[in-house]
């Protein structure tokens, strides 16, 4: 269901075809430029581009694939700029299709990448070779801990690995803490920090201009997972609830997201948000209560998802887990369930 009012129809109705829009002006000076992922349902990431005297920033960057940089370099020229006058890459956090391609921009262009400390952090586990082992095998402790069954289990734990290729490494050139004026010339940004879907996830507000660049914190139709995983922190649901709470206080008069397409009432769509993951608690307290005594797996299995269960890829039945385990998490931790610790771990009710 959507709530809200697309603030661009040439973007709203590639989503809803399923085809590419065009990089297309938001404002004078301001761009928005998608760029394609490969092989994943998202499709684009929606870069914006802002003009600075000298050259653009970008907020986000895609992946790392030839493609992508084709795309991104010719929405610059339709701006009328070419690659090479990057002067900054803002990166809201370092997932692939946000992140991969930063580092190849910024050999070509010198331009400096910015990223929160918490999701910098995270870089080293998540990308190096010599340390992505390790991360697979904690991953493979949660799925054993979940009640992930013992024949899905390789398959389950290492399903995002592929995904690795799409990133070039490279450690950001400026930390951005919550609260962090950007100092771009011409623009009034700053930085606030919205952990939940990542550690340090960033969102950027723009109050002269009345903008809100949202990344994947707040999208026009689909939710951002929210999960624990090896990398997340111990209560993200949480982080994320009291994030979109941060946000939801700015009076902005449009969204620009990093996936489908720009929107209007950033309000509206924080409520939607939060009575979606209210259902979702109460579902899972509600699946718990009737089982008394159920593993995470068999409680992801239980819910309703957008398809049936046996038609989910592995790669997104881990994310549901994972996702599921952030509901119970949070259930836990308001005392509304209790867990009894083991291999695997049982939830009952409080
Ligand atoms: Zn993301
Ligand atoms: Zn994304």
């Amino acid at each position: 269901m959507t709530v809200v009012t697309p603030a661009s129809e040439a973007q709203r109705e590639a989503w809803r075809s399923g085809g590419f829009p065009e990089a297309e002006r938001v404002r004078p000076g301001l761009w928005s430029i998608p760029v394609p992922l490969p092989a994943i349902p998202l499709r684009y990431v929606l870069v914006y581009a802002l003009e600075l005297p000298d050259g653009v920033a970008i907020v986000d960057a895609g992946w790392n694939t030839d493609e992508a940089y084709g795309a991104l370099a010719a929405g610059l020229g339709t701006a009328g700029y070419e690659m090479t006058d990057v002067k900054a890459v803002l990166v809201t956090h370092i997932h692939p299709d946000h992140y991969g391609l930063a580092g190849r921009i910024r050999e070509v262009s010198g331009a400096w990448i910015g990223l929160h400390p918490a999701d910098s952090r995270l870089l080293h586990d998540r990308y190096d070779d010599d340390a992505v082992d390790d991360l697979v095998a904690q991953e493979r402790a949660l799925l054993v801990r979940s009640g992930v069954p013992r024949a899905t289990l390789d398959e389950l734990a290492g399903a995002s690995m592929m995904i690795r290729h799409y990133v070039t490494m490279a450690k950001p050139d400026r930390l951005i803490e919550d609260g962090d004026r950007l100092g771009l010339p011409g623009w009034d940004l700053q930085a606030i920090w919205t952990p939940g879907h990542s550690p340090g996830h960033l969102c950027f507000v723009e109050r002269e201009r009345r903008l809100l660049f949202s990344g994947d914190h707040v999208l026009a139709k689909i939710t951002p997972i929210v999960a624990v995983h090896p990398q997340s922190a111990p209560n993200p649901l949480a982080d994320y609830l009291d994030a979109l709470a941060a946000v939801r206080k700015f009076d902005v008069d449009e969204v620009l997201p990093a996936h489908e397409y720009r929107f209007l009432e950033l309000a509206e769509r924080v409520d939607h948000v939060m009575a979606h993951h209210e259902e979702r608690l109460a579902e899972i307290e509600a699946a718990v209560a009737a089982a008394g005594g159920i593993t995470c797996w068999d409680t992801a299995t239980a819910l309703t998802w957008s398809r049936p269960w046996e038609t989910i890829p592995s790669f997104m039945r881990r994310a549901a887990n994972n996702e599921t385990l952030a509901h119970l998490v949070w259930l836990e931790a308001r005392d509304r369930l209790r867990r009894v610790p083991g291999e695997p771990d049982l939830w009952y009710p409080a």
